[in-house]
């Protein structure tokens, strides 16, 4: 069995690119896991989705923009999670990058009746 640590494997092998593809593997669940821990005790709900999810923005810097994460839960389906303009998502600006070459298509976006929908202060919920 070739370990890591054997000289056999590091000459047969570009250990550079091992090295940053685990970092990249460790960055990335870490980053998952403080999406899914931290958007759920810190920051801001601008939506009534039932839960206790947050928008966070030192998250979603960290993350390009999965830390908006209240906004992902009111619309699952939406390729755009910072909703707002001085919400930042990287994620999104790829997509949008993406749909300009025709490569990505059928989007999905929430609505304006959505929208409305999930606001805290609708008057007129219809859940
Ligand atoms: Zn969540």
């Amino acid at each position: 069995m070739k370990t890591f640590y054997t000289k056999e494997f590091q000459e047969t092998n570009n250990v550079d690119d091992l090295k940053n593809q685990g970092v990249m593997t460790t960055w990335s669940y870490h980053v998952t896991f403080l999406v899914n821990s931290a958007c759920h005790v810190w920051g801001t709900q601008k939506w009534d989705t039932g839960d206790l999810s947050k928008n966070n923005w030192w998250v979603a810097l960290l993350t390009f923009g999965e830390g908006w994460h209240n906004n992902h839960h009111a619309f699952e389906y939406s390729a755009r999670h910072g909703l707002e303009l001085w919400q930042i998502d990287l994620c999104w600006y790829i997509i949008r990058f993406l749909e300009a070459l025709g490569l990505a298509t059928n989007v999905k976006l929430p609505t304006e009746a959505h929208k409305l929908k999930k606001s805290f202060s609708s008057h007129n919920k219809f859940k």
